[in-house]
């Protein structure tokens, strides 16, 4: 069943809720649409992508800087192409090696085909003479919902 995104009052990514779960929250009126599936209705509502709490609900998790690591939001985020040369990406790299205490972070991760992730092996980008073609960036969560 399709996610739904839910926004807090202030517009601050909260979590996912199931398709039936964002319906009982409209049906209740503690939501409202915020983003919709074009043409498509539930009922008489436009079938959500992202819903918007009505009242402003105070988490804790809110401030801790975007959505959690994963290999899968790594590869939406680079639309899976390889940041070294632009194949497809079929794997991660990290830019500062796990071996040399690099960790997975947004901003040390990379989609990366085979061939550049062997060929970087335990080197830094620069120590390899590869370069990025992208800047890694902590994603949106609207960049990670649209995949
Ligand atoms: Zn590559």
């Amino acid at each position: 069943m399709t996610a739904v995104l839910v926004l807090n009052a202030d517009l601050g990514p909260l979590h996912r809720v199931s398709l039936r779960h964002a319906i009982r929250m409209l049906l209740r009126e503690v939501a409202v649409v915020h983003e919709a599936e074009p043409d498509r209705l539930i009922g008489v509502y436009p079938l959500p992508r992202v819903v918007r709490l009505v009242s402003y609900v105070v988490t804790r998790w809110r401030f801790s800087g975007g959505p959690a690591w994963s290999r899968a939001g790594v590869h939406a985020r680079d639309g899976r192409r390889c940041g070294y040369c632009g194949a497809e990406a079929t794997t991660i790299d990290h830019i500062m090696p796990r071996s040399r205490g690099g960790r997975n972070s947004w901003k040390n991760t990379v989609a990366a085909c085979t061939g550049c992730n062997q060929r970087k092996g335990d080197r830094t980008p620069a120590e390899a003479g590869m370069v990025l073609r992208v800047k890694p960036s902590i994603p949106t969560w609207g960049a990670l919902v649209q995949r």
